[in-house]
């Protein structure tokens, strides 16, 4: 028996550095070493009927090696190419670019019990985004210099699932300092923002116009744009409700009147005393204005259509809820719906939606402004009192197509307005779009699934209690989605671990 034994050692030790190398090179093995991906491949083809891409759809095959694409094939020419790696087959289901919001409140630091970064990009994730841009506020403290923005890049960090740029504030003890506001650029926003009327934060006063002009002059040389908040508190109705008690503060109809589309029109109407700066031989030509969250589709659109033909570098974004919901369908109480600039009547929504079609609005952000449940005041109602802001993030695609349907909103224009020119506002040379030499942001999904938004359907933003769209039947379900070639997120499923990147501008 033993020498039987040991003839057989060397057979046992070469069976036993067998199986060790079975378990060195096993694909659970591998997870462990990328956790930032549920898929442990590096180099992959993503292969689908329906690829979107800046050339338009079509049928083929995306190469990603390294969280790049590194080639694009059309269907005929995967069919003849022979070189095969992994493939991930999604059928007759969408590939587009990954979307980009360019206008998110993540709260983090300082308020993170009202969104904070995991749950923010989770959310995000799921609803097919691979990149946000942080407001500088509603975090505390709201990033106004080189510090604040090294605690949001700490606070970012190993904590987000996707990636994440940062604005700074222009803010009235920042903007005639143009030393100071040198160093927060170059510390790394990738841009400036301000308000003209109170933006309920108290650490983030309201600028005007000479304010902006400094901040644009600064901007110039580094050719990034100034983001406004473009309302200016005019005489209105608004301080007669609370007198008149209860019942007037819980009325939509009063919270409406309060913020009348002129305040918009009057901020629009100083701004462009200083766009014209912005023009090719201006003051501050390279810096560019961008009006975020248009609510008012009539005499403030004209005026931007008029800043644009006049040469002013100048863009402007609006909103989901802007464009889903009208003043005449939101109850009186229901403090989920308050936002500034406030959600207008029916006609000025199917304004937005034409000034959209036709490319007067030059593309979307989420605005997706959260705080914890009770300042929202859901059981009170009252609408002056309660937190102004919508809660949307991980719906806006499922949003804006559902209710584009009926306007023939097509794939690619759901590219332009929320990847390709996001992007270009940024300054995100290589997201954006589904092209080589790109970073592998992509997402898949399926526009035509239903869902029901309740309480079974996974929700992955903080609150999701103070939404405006629970209770919505959306189309539109997202599958998968890709940061820099991580797979970040699979049928309600993240990653283990939080890979985004901190973007900073160089
Ligand atoms: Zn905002």
């Amino acid at each position: 028996m033993e020498v039987v034994l040991w003839r057989l050692l060397p057979l046992l030790s070469l069976l036993a550095s067998f199986l060790f190398f079975l378990y060195l090179h096993h694909p659970s093995k591998q997870v462990s070493h990328n956790e930032c991906s549920l898929l442990f491949f590096n180099h992959f083809w993503i292969i689908s009927k329906r690829i979107v891409t800046p050339q338009g759809l079509i049928s083929g095959a995306v190469e990603v090696k390294g969280g790049n694409i590194i080639s694009i094939v059309m269907e005929e020419e995967w069919h003849r190419n022979s070189k095969r790696g992994h493939v991930i087959d999604y059928g007759e289901a969408v590939v587009m670019p990954g979307l980009i919001d360019v206008h998110v409140h993540l709260d983090d630091p300082g308020r993170a019990e009202w969104e904070g970064f995991p749950s923010g990009t989770k959310a995000a994730a799921a609803g097919g985004i691979t990149t946000l841009i942080d407001m500088p506020l509603n975090s505390d403290p709201s990033t106004v210099s080189p510090d604040t923005l090294k605690l949001k890049i700490a606070a970012a960090e190993k904590r987000i699932y996707v990636d994440v740029g940062f604005w700074g504030g222009l803010v009235p003890e920042n903007a005639f300092n143009a030393s100071a506001l040198e160093a927060l650029l170059s510390a790394g926003v990738l841009g400036l923002k301000s308000f003209m009327c109170p933006s309920g934060i108290n650490d983030f006063p309201m600028t005007n116009t000479s304010h902006i002009k400094e901040g644009l002059s600064v901007l110039a040389k580094y050719r990034r744009p100034l983001l406004v908040h473009a309302e200016i508190q005019e005489d209105s109705d608004s301080n007669l409700q609370v007198e008149n008690g209860r019942d007037e503060a819980r009325s939509y109809l009063t919270y409406l009147k309060s913020r009348p589309p002129l305040w918009e029109e009057a901020a629009i109407r100083e701004l462009l005393t200083v766009a014209k700066d912005t023009r090719i031989g201006g003051l501050a030509e390279g810096a560019h204005l961008h009006i975020v969250h248009l609510s008012d589709a009539s005499s403030s659109l004209d005026l931007i259509k008029k800043a644009k033909s006049s040469g002013d570098s100048i863009t402007v974004e609006t909103c989901p809820h802007y464009l889903a919901f009208s003043a005449e369908e939101i109850q009186d109480g229901d403090t989920r719906f308050k936002c500034a600039p406030p959600i207008r009547d029916a006609t000025n929504k199917e304004k937005l939606w034409e000034a959209l079609m036709e490319g007067h609005i030059d593309m979307l952000s989420s605005d997706h402004s959260p705080t914890i449940p009770e300042l929202k005041l859901l059981n009170d109602g009252n609408f002056l009192r309660a937190w102004g802001g919508i809660s949307s993030l991980q719906f806006v695609l499922p949003v804006t197509w559902s209710y584009g349907r009926k306007y023939g909103v097509t794939l690619e224009q759901l590219a332009l307005w929320w990847s390709e020119r996001p992007a270009k506002l940024a300054g995100q040379d290589s997201k954006g779009a589904i092209a080589i030499g790109n970073h592998a942001d992509i997402f898949v999904w399926q526009p035509d699934v239903e869902f029901d938004l309740n309480a079974d359907h996974p929700i992955h933003l903080k609150h999701p209690s103070i939404s405006a769209y629970l209770g919505k039947r959306l189309s539109g379900k997202v599958l998968a989605t890709f940061v820099r070639g991580n797979l970040v997120y699979e049928e309600g499923k993240h990653a283990p671990a939080a890979c985004g990147t901190p973007i900073l501008a160089t």
